[in-house]
């Protein structure tokens, strides 16, 4: 007589999670100690079924997932050297996926854009490095715009079951990020509100992930993040740190020109964080030839 049931399969470990401090485009052609560290990131996690983004360069007024099944890169910023604008980060879609989402993130709307968005640089600076076989099904999910700290965060963690169904879930944005104050001269330096925010946000991230929405009241969040979409992409891998029952562990550390965290934290991945490389992160644009707030990144 045949079982009636299969045999249970092996508890499956859900795929990691992580944020990567992507700090300038730029980073993308470079070999640095972060992009170092995104690149080892990639290569020591189990190949996922598809990557999901959120990343802090679509931000708008709705939430919705690109659905179609060959996304085109996207370069959204000026002002940036040529070869820059030549990267294509040719990976598939996943229609499939995006319905997947569309699904377990109710009753919280997702539309499914088919022709719009694709694979912005907040995406692709750092999957260059994490991946750069281009070769994993990547959809995106858009930041609402109109949407709280708190409604972030708890659509975070109604992610969750995609990790058990072979799904990387990727935030890109920066902890502190504050183009206005750049200083060129300084690659490696970080203000003291950089520093004081940069700690706390660490201290919630790796200790109690449910604090992190209220960072917002922190009395140097309005000068790390002037706008909050570098931030929002954090509260979703801390909203998957919550659904999981436990913190985030540091991937990589550092500042970048004085306003800009470059940190990267990660969830369930087994990785190597000290690689020794002390190079710093890449420029931006000179402000003579584009200011800052011109570059859109
Ligand atoms: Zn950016």
């Amino acid at each position: 007589m045949a079982p009636s049931t299969s045999p249970a399969a092996p508890e499956a470990r859900p795929q990691p999670a992580v944020f990567f401090g992507h700090g300038s485009p730029m980073n993308a052609l470079e070999e640095n100690r972060y992009t170092k560290a995104w690149r080892n990131f990639g290569a020591t996690v189990p190949v996922p079924r598809a990557i999901l983004v959120v990343s802090a360069h679509w931000y708008i007024n709705a939430t919705a997932v690109t659905a179609m099944a060959r996304p085109r890169t996207i370069h959204d910023f000026y002002g940036f050297p040529k070869p820059l604008f030549d990267v294509q980060y040719p990976a598939p879609g996943s229609p499939e996926l995006a319905e997947e989402i569309a699904d377990v993130v109710q009753p919280t709307h997702v539309g499914l854009d088919h022709d719009s968005w694709g694979i912005d640089h907040g995406t692709w600076s750092v999957l260059v490095h994490a991946f750069p076989k281009a070769d994993i099904p990547v959809v995106q999910l858009s930041i609402h715009a109109q949407r709280d700290f708190d409604a972030h965060f708890e659509l975070g963690m109604r992610l969750a079951p995609l990790r058990d169904r072979g799904v990387l879930i990727v935030g890109s944005g920066n902890v502190v990020h504050n183009l206005r104050a750049l200083n060129w001269s300084a690659p490696e330096a970080a203000f003291d509100w950089n520093k004081r925010f940069d700690e706390t946000a660490r201290s919630a991230l790796t200790e109690a992930p449910s604090r992190v929405p209220a960072l917002q009241a922190h009395p140097d969040y309005k000068m790390s993040s002037p706008t909050p979409d570098h931030f929002i992409p954090l509260l979703y891998i801390a909203g998957l740190a919550e659904a999981a029952g436990r913190p985030l562990k540091s991937l990589v550390d550092g500042y970048a020109y004085g306003s800009l965290s470059m940190a990267s934290y990660t969830l369930d991945a087994e990785c190597p964080v000290e690689t020794g490389d002390t190079r710093a992160a890449a420029e931006f644009p000179d402000p003579a030839i584009v200011p800052p707030d011109d570059t859109n990144v």
